[in-house]
């Protein structure tokens, strides 16, 4: 097998091992990891059809992580896509009106985070095992919602590992919320932060570039790394469902071998839908990339204008995990736009950081031709939420219906019947007061357990665990800070504990 390294999107003459690389999190220059190349799958969509899930994202990640022995990444698969799951077919494809929805949500937080979060912790021990790391290594998350209580779900009790976790304190969902502050573990702390997102992930990115910091950490025995999907063993896992919703259409002869398909992603850091792009690269027969937003529409406007620009309102949805403006993993497709041109790329991220815009080259564009950008406003939400609930009792998440309709939309002006996956990443049980308000505005005065037990009646679907979880679950979390609180708390968690 090709041997796969990693570089900076902001330093060429760098080069990592993948196990390098998931431990680092981001690179010291700022940049993101990039594969030195995408690998092309070496099996064909017919054999693949006939895997499991575990089966083909072994065949996806042997691929990118080229230093993991086949043993040490089947475990890592292993343990991570188990009965946390409540379905043996980790991720079931569902076809509802004129899309088959890709449910990514039945890992342990309900959210599609989970797809990757339960295997990186076990990727980053083995990485650590792999490069002789005795530090402590220290996972530090800014969250949009879903990703802080699946890095917390994923990293509690994992021993040589604590894990801290930013949120905008006025914006996530009371559920996302109450799944975070009631998190157990002893080696987990959670923040509120007076901020919205993007405050929290810069602050997070400053302190991954704090050289002093760093020293003074390394002496005391720890080390941070990220669990945000800025970190290629976030990326790379989802890779896998990409291919596996390929194969599993495939396999129940929805499509022939070789028929293209589009995928539709509602997006926020650009996380998921890059992993639809690397699984196009790989081969998978993949059209269109149809990337939805909310009313946060940057990406809209970059796709239709090459102008990035992150000077706007803010505005808090009903799809908190999409409420970004600064999406981070696109960083990885302009240095690929640049033709892999470190300098070019850091000129760029450098007018974002001041400026706070950057303009894309006309020549460059080009990379982006397999992207299309729509987006949907509140009102479009909750419209697709209820229609389709109506045409066919199928409940979805804001999130979601974001994407939902967005294709609605592509295929009323393209004309385009290719058959299409949607990205579902969310249960609907995770944002049960947005999702039932929008199939009757009666439901809108009742409190949140009420509401999801009436949700369970409608649509009868079972409640899921990690709900019953946090019905009576104790408070753990209180603490909130101001941005620039961010160092004192994480120095006030590493020092109440004895070093091991
Ligand atoms: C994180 C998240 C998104 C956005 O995914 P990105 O990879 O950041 O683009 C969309 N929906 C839900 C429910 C999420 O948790």
């Amino acid at each position: 097998m090709k041997e796969i390294t990693y570089m900076s999107t902001r330093d060429d003459s760098l080069r990592v091992k993948a196990s390098q690389a998931i431990l680092e999190g981001l690179s010291k220059d700022g940049g993101l990891f990039v594969p030195s190349e995408i690998p092309t799958l070496d099996r064909s969509m017919d054999e693949l059809s006939g895997m499991t899930y575990q089966q083909i994202a072994y065949e996806v990640m042997k691929l990118f992580f080229t230093d993991f022995s086949e043993e040490e990444l089947k475990l890592c698969i292993e343990r991570a896509y188990d009965s946390k799951f409540d379905t043996k077919e980790i991720a079931p494809l569902v076809k509802k009106g004129d899309a088959w929805f890709l449910e990514l949500f039945h890992g342990a937080t309900i959210a599609f985070k989970d797809m990757a979060l339960s295997i990186l912790p076990h990727l980053m021990i083995t990485s650590a095992r792999k490069n002789g790391i005795t530090n402590e290594i220290v996972i530090l998350t800014a969250t949009s919602g879903d990703t802080g209580k699946a890095a917390l779900a994923g990293f509690d009790s994992v021993e040589g590992t604590r894990i801290v976790v930013f949120y905008p304190k006025d914006g996530v969902s009371p559920i996302q919320k109450k799944q975070m502050v009631t998190q157990r573990g002893a080696n987990t702390k959670v923040v509120g932060i007076h901020g919205n997102f993007d405050d929290a992930q810069t602050g997070v990115k400053e302190i991954f570039n704090d050289r002093a910091l760093e020293a003074e950490l390394d002496q005391a025995g720890f080390q941070f790394s990220s669990a945000n999907s800025i970190n290629i063993g976030r990326l790379v896992p989802q890779v896998a469902y990409y291919v596996y919703s390929y194969a599993t259409l495939l396999a129940r002869g929805e499509i022939r071998s070789g028929d293209p398909i589009n995928v539709v992603v509602p997006t926020g850091n650009f996380g998921n839908i890059l992993a639809a792009f690397y699984a196009k690269q790989m081969g998978t027969p993949i059209r269109k990339l149809i990337c939805a937003s909310n009313e946060n529409k940057v990406l809209f406007d970059f796709f239709r204008t090459g102008v990035y620009d992150r000077n706007r309102e803010f505005i808090l949805t009903s799809s908190p995990s999409m409420d970004i403006l600064i999406s981070s993993n696109l960083e990885r497709l302009i240095y690929l736009a640049t033709g892999q041109n470190a300098a070019e790329n850091r000129k760029l991220m450098e007018d974002l950081r001041t400026t706070g815009r950057y303009v894309l080259p006309e020549e460059m564009r080009g990379a982006f031709a397999d992207f299309c950008g729509y987006y949907t406003d509140e009102e479009g939400t909750a419209e697709m939420i209820r229609d389709l609930y109506r045409e066919t009792g199928y409940i979805i998440d804001p999130h979601t219906a974001v994407a939902a309709h967005v294709y609605r939309q592509y295929r009323e002006e393209t004309g385009d019947v290719t058959p299409t996956v949607i990205a579902s990443t969310a249960s609907p049980y995770k944002f049960t007061r947005s999702v039932m308000s929008a199939i009757d505005p009666k439901y809108a005065s009742e409190e949140d357990f009420a509401l999801i037990d009436q949700l369970h009646e409608i649509s009868g679907v079972p409640i899921p665990q990690a709900i019953e979880d946090i019905r009576s679950a104790e408070i753990r979390h209180k603490d909130v800070c101001e941005k620039e609180e961010m160092v004192d708390v994480i120095k006030a968690f590493l020092q109440n504990k004895q070093r091991r």
